[in-house]
């Protein structure tokens, strides 16, 4: 049997914490055939809620689960990981500013780059779902100059795979038929969803829908607003969904897509004008451990349009959170 891959989950006690860590140790992310370990971390007043979570993981008797690590100490947590999943993040409170969320998150996320510099595995995958995801990601790597860049994305596989189901409802058309699709920007109401090169059975999903009033102001505000009309239905946020995509966004940067597209958000390499470092929902697809941007795309204008109003939050999130980053 294989050796056990170590996966450090962050905000284990949280809502989308429940959800990921009984997939991870059934083997929904890395294969029915991997052992995983288990290192999970919160806050110190959050540690008997992870007990609780793990009391259950153990009555699961997952033939998988090979340890579990709780810990409040982000070292100790990140030690020789080989994935890490930073779910927890500080929400933001009633009558707080978006400022004084980045500023909050932007400390966690320092300290969390900087400790998975100093104990991860050199070529760690870190997927950030705490939020703002894009930045917070940037946040890490910016703290982690040991660790190459492209270790570090950031979700926006929950939006792919909401545009996925809208897409789906209005061709009638199975989920799984549809391919090429992408989801260019921030992990934000902002993001870019984009059918245009998407393709069912080999024809033009564009060409099926044939219709821009319908993208423009029925399929792009529903993918971007769909998490807050779910807290609306629920009064809870959308967190076994989200869990799945993060499991989905794992599995497949580690397994390879097939050379299918999926959206990932990553440090550009330049691509699509988007400045160099930025992290972006690009489509990629993956092999060999490794993602890579689909290139050569035509862009025109409404989707330039969308692109910039997207990557202009980020530059604005970004230029908040400068300050921490100082050297
Ligand atoms: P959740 O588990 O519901 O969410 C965790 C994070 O994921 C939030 O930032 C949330 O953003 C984000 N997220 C991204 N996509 C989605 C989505 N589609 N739907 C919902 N959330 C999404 O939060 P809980 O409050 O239940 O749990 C947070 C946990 O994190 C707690 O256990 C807390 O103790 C811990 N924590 C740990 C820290 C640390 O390890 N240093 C620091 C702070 C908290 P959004 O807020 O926008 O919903």
């Amino acid at each position: 049997t294989k050796p056990a891959m170590r996966v450090a989950v962050t905000g284990a006690a949280g809502q989308i914490g429940y959800s990921l860590l009984f997939r991870i140790a059934n083997g929904d992310m890395l294969g029915k055939d991997q052992p995983v370990i288990l290192q999970l971390l919160d806050i110190t007043p959050a540690l008997p809620a992870v007990k609780g979570v793990v009391m259950e993981l153990e009555d699961c008797a997952f033939p998988l689960l090979q340890g579990v690590v709780i810990t409040d100490d982000p070292a100790t947590a990140f030690k020789d990981v080989d994935v890490a999943l930073l779910v927890g993040a500080r929400p933001r409170s009633k009558g707080m500013e978006r400022k004084d969320l980045l500023e909050a998150n932007g400390a966690i996320f320092t300290v969390q780059g900087k400790a998975l510099n100093d104990n991860a595995k050199r070529n760690v995958k870190v997927l950030v779902v705490g939020n703002p995801a894009n930045t917070n990601a940037y946040i890490a790597q910016q703290s982690a100059p040991d660790l190459d860049p492209n270790c570090f994305t950031s979700m926006l596989r929950l939006d792919h795979n909401r545009a996925l189901s809208q897409v789906a409802a209005k061709t009638g058309k199975p989920v799984a038929s549809i391919e090429k699709l992408a989801v260019w920007g921030n992990h934000s109401p902002t993001m870019y969803a984009d059918y245009r090169f998407a393709t069912i059975d080999g024809a033009s999903v564009k060409d099926m829908i044939n219709d821009q009033e319908w993208n423009a102001n029925t399929f792009l505000p529903t993918v971007g607003k769909r998490g807050a009309a779910i807290i609306e239905a629920r009064g809870l946020s959308s967190a076994a969904s989200a869990a799945n995509a993060a499991i989905d966004h794992v599995r497949d940067w580690v397994l390879g897509t097939n050379g299918k597209w999926v959206t990932m958000g990553i440090p550009s390499d330049g691509s699509y004008g988007i400045p160099e470092g930025t992290q972006f929902g690009f489509p990629v697809t993956c092999a060999n451990g490794k993602f890579e941007i689909v290139k050569g795309l035509e862009i025109d204008a409404f989707s330039q349009e969308r692109i910039n109003i997207t990557l202009n939050e980020l530059m604005e999130e970004r230029e908040g959170v400068k300050h921490l980053l100082a050297k």
